[in-house]
C-alpha cells in the first residue's frame, strides 16, 4: 500500500476490471494484448483495501466489533436453517431442489437483491451463480469490491419453474425472509438488479427504465414511513445485460452512483 507501483497496478487492474464488465460481449474500450483478468480469481492480485484509485482507502465492511459481526452471523444461519431451507408457506416448495438463502458478509455495507433462483443457483444452493452471476460478479469487481465483501440474495428463495417471474402470493410469503436479513445486516446501500426486484422493494409498478439512475428508499420494516430508510438504487439485471449489452454504461453509471454513496473511489470514466 502506499507505494508508487501498487498504486499504479491497482489503477491498471481495475480499469480491467470496468472493461471485463463493460467490454464483455461486446467491443473493448481499448486493445488488450495477451493478459485477460479473472476477476473472480484470487492470489496475486492486490486486495480491494490496496487497490485504490487515488490513494483513496476502499472501505469494504461497516465498523462493527467481532462480536456484533458473529451474532449478525449467527442470526442468518438460524434464518436459514431454521426457516428458510424447511419452508413449505408457498408452492415453489414443490418444485424446488434447494432453497437459495443468499451468500456474503454479514458487515457488508451493500446488499444486492435479485429475483429469485434460477437453474444453476436451484441445483447448488447459491445465489447468482449462473451466467448473469458471472456478470454480476464483474459488476461488482469494476466497483473495486468481491463477491465476498457485499451480500447477494434474491426476493424469493426458491425457483420459479421455467424462470416464470415471481407470482404475487410467492412474494408476499417469501419477503419476510429478505426484510429480515436486510433487518440483520442493517446496510448502508441496497441495489435491486432488475424489474421485479426493483418494483417489489419500493411498491411501485413504474419501469425499471424509470426507476434506475435515482435514489429511492427502501424501508426495512416493510411498512412505509416506520423505522429508517436504506438508500436504494435500482439498476438493470445482469441477465438483462447479457441480451442487451448496449446498456452497461447506464448500469455503470448506476453502479458509480452507488460507489459515490460509499465514499468508495469513482474512477474516471
Ligand atoms: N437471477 C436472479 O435474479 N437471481 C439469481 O440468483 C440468479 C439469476
Ligand atoms: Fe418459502 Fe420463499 Fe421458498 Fe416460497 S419461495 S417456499 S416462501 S422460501
Amino acid at each position: 500500500m502506499g507505494l508508487p507501483g501498487d498504486q499504479i497496478r491497482g489503477s491498471v487492474e481495475r480499469y480491467l476490471e470496468i472493461d471485463q464488465f463493460l467490454g464483455i460481449d461486446s467491443a473493448p474500450l481499448f486493445a488488450r494484448p495477451g493478459r485477460r483478468v479473472q476477476p473472480t480469481s484470487s492470489g496475486k492480485r492486490p486486495t480491494a483495501e490496496a487497490r485504490s484509485t487515488g490513494g483513496k482507502p476502499v472501505v469494504v465492511s461497516q465498523a462493527i466489533s467481532e462480536e456484533e459481526l458473529a451474532r449478525r452471523q449467527e442470526a442468518l444461519r438460524a434464518l436459514d436453517e431454521g426457516q428458510v431451507k424447511g419452508c413449505m408457506k408457498c408452492g415453489l416448495s414443490r418444485t424446488r431442489n434447494k432453497t437459495v438463502f443468499g451468500q456474503g458478509s454479514a458487515a457488508a455495507r451493500l446488499v444486492f437483491v435479485g429475483e429469485a433462483p434460477g437453474a444453476d443457483e436451484d441445483a447448488q444452493g447459491l445465489a447468482f451463480v449462473g451466467r448473469a452471476g458471472q456478470l454480476l460478479t464483474r459488476m461488482i469487481a469494476a466497483m473495486g469490491l468481491t463477491r465476498d465483501q457485499v451480500f447477494i440474495c434474491n426476493i424469493l428463495k426458491c425457483r420459479p419453474p421455467n424462470n416464470r417471474d415471481p407470482a404475487p402470493d410467492e412474494v408476499s410469503a417469501c419477503w419476510p425472509y429478505l426484510d429480515e436479513q436486510l433487518r440483520i445486516i442493517q446496510p448502508e446501500v441496497v441495489v435491486a438488479l432488475g424489474k421485479p426486484a426493483s418494483q417489489t422493494l419500493l411498491r411501485t409498478t413504474a419501469g425499471i427504465g424509470q426507476l434506475r439512475g435515482h435514489w429511492h428508499e427502501y424501508y426495512v420494516s416493510g411498512s412505509p414511513m416506520i423505522g429508517p430508510a436504506t438508500p436504494l438504487m435500482p439498476t438493470y439485471h445482469p441477465a438483462y445485460l447479457l441480451r442487451d449489452p448496449s446498456k452497461k454504461l447506464q448500469a455503470w453509471n448506476d453502479l458509480q452512483m452507488v460507489m459515490a454513496a460509499l465514499g468508495l473511489p469513482v474512477p474516471e470514466r
